[in-house]
C-alpha cells in the first residue's frame, strides 16, 4: 500500500473473485460461468462491431437498449445497459445509497453488496438468513433500508416467490429495493412485471451466465424510468461509453438467439438435477437450486478439505472461509461428462476416508 490511499480506501476488502488459472488444465467448476460457448451470431455480430472501433461506440447502450426493451416488454425509458451487472450494482449504490441512506442484505449473499457498501461510505445491516439459509422475508419487511436481494441467491441457490417481493417493495416505499436476478434463467421467476407497480423496484440482470458472455461483460437494470434516469446521470459522470460497441453488439447477437440461450439453460437445469442426485446419494446435503450452481455439505470431510482434494484432482470448486457456511463448497453446473468426472471422483475421496 502506498502512503498516499486515503484512510478510507485503506479500509476496504476488495471482493475475491473465484481463481482464474492461466491454463486448460482444471475442470473449472467456480466461478459460475456457462460452460457453452457463446452463441454464434454473438460472435459473429462482435467481430462485425469490432471494425468500427476507432470510434466511441453509441451512447445509451444504443442499439441493445432498445433491443433489450423490445424482448422485455418494456419502455426504452424502463432500462439501463452497463458494462456487466456489478457495474450496475454500482451504479445504484452511488446513485442511492449513502452514509445517511443505509443499505441491508442477507447475511450469506453476493460479496459485492458489502463492498460496494464500504467503497461509498454506506452503513449496512446484514440480515441472517434462517438456519435452514432460507430467506426470512418478514425481517425485510419495514426495514427502511435500501435492500439488495438476490433471487435466487448466490451460494445458496435458493429463491423466493414474488408475492414476498411485493411484501417487501410495499412496505419500504421511501427505499430502493434491488433484486440481483443474475440466475433468474435457471429457474427463477423474474420480477420485472413488479417494477411498474412498485416505483421503488431494481430488478438486475446479466448476460454472464445464462447467456454464455461472462468475458464480454454486459449487464442491465430495468425500473422506472425516473430510476432509469438517476443511473444515466451517474453514468455520464463516471464513464459515458461505459459498454463498448464489441460487448454491446455480442449482447444484441445473444438476445436474437435467444432460443439458443433456453436450450443451453434447459441443458444445465438438467445437468444439475443429474448432479444433485448423484451427490446425494454419496451423502452430501444439497441445497435445493434455482440456479446453476449447487452448494453442498458433506458429514464426512469439511469444504475447505473437499476443495483442496478436488483441486489436487484437477477440479476448482469454489469454498468461502466465512463461518456459517465453512461446512459447504459452491459447485457450478458445467459440461455433463465433466459433472461426472466430479462425481467419481468425490465417491473416490469419500471411499478412502472410511
Ligand atoms: C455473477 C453475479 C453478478 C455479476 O455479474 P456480472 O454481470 O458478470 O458482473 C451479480 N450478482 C450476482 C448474484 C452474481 O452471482
Amino acid at each position: 500500500m502506498s502512503k498516499f490511499m486515503t484512510p478510507e480506501m485503506r479500509r476496504l476488502t476488495p471482493y475475491t473473485p473465484g481463481e482464474q488459472p492461466s491454463g486448460q488444465d482444471y475442470i473449472k467448476l467456480n466461478t459460475n460461468e456457462n460452460p457453452f460457448p457463446p452463441s454464434e451470431k454473438a460472435i459473429r455480430y462482435a467481430a462485425e462491431a469490432v471494425k468500427l472501433s476507432n470510434l466511441y461506440p453509441p451512447l445509451n447502450g444504443g442499439p441493445l437498449r432498445i433491443k433489450l426493451a423490445e424482448y422485455l416488454g418494456v419502455d426504452t425509458r424502463e432500462v439501463a445497459v452497463a458494462n456487466s451487472s456489478d457495474e450496475i450494482l454500482e451504479l445504484i449504490f452511488k446513485a442511492f445509497c449513502g452514509p445517511a441512506s443505509p443499505a441491508a442484505f442477507a447475511d450469506i449473499t453476493y460479496g459485492f453488496y458489502p463492498v460496494f457498501s464500504k467503497l461509498n461510505s454506506v452503513p449496512y445491516e446484514e440480515v441472517p438468513l434462517r438456519p435452514d439459509f432460507t430467506l426470512d422475508t418478514e425481517k425485510f419487511i419495514g426495514i427502511h433500508k435500501n435492500l439488495f436481494i438476490a433471487n435466487p441467491n448466490a451460494p445458496t441457490g435458493l429463491r423466493i416467490n414474488n408475492d414476498d417481493i411485493e411484501k417487501i417493495a410495499g412496505s419500504n416505499r421511501e427505499n430502493i429495493v434491488v433484486i440481483d436476478e443474475a440466475y433468474v434463467d435457471f429457474g427463477g421467476q423474474t420480477a420485472i412485471p413488479l417494477t411498474r407497480k412498485h416505483q421503488n423496484l431494481i430488478v438486475v440482470q446479466t448476460f454472464s451466465k445464462s447467456r454464455s458472455l461472462a468475458g464480454a461483460r454486459v449487464g442491465f437494470a430495468i425500473a422506472n424510468p425516473d430510476i432509469i434516469d438517476d443511473l444515466y446521470t451517474v453514468i455520464y459522470s463516471t464513464n459515458p461509453y461505459n459498454l463498448s460497441r464489441a460487448n454491446m453488439f455480442a449482447a444484441i447477437g445473444a438476445i436474437e438467439d435467444d432460443g439458443y440461450t433456453k436450450r443451453n439453460c434447459k441443458e444445465i437445469i438438467r445437468i444439475r438435477e443429474m448432479t444433485s442426485n448423484a451427490l446425494k446419494v454419496l451423502g452430501f446435503k444439497v441445497l435445493d437450486s434455482s440456479a446453476n450452481f449447487l452448494f453442498v455439505s458433506h458429514p464426512k470431510i469439511s469444504g475447505q478439505e473437499l476443495y483442496e482434494v478436488l483441486k489436487q484432482h484437477g477440479i476448482l470448486i469454489r469454498h468461502f472461509n466465512s463461518s456459517r457456511i465453512r461446512d459447504y463448497v459452491r459447485i457450478t453446473i458445467g459440461m455433463e461428462k465433466d459433472m461426472k468426472t466430479l462425481i467419481k471422483i468425490t465417491e473416490n475421496i469419500l471411499q478412502q476416508r472410511r
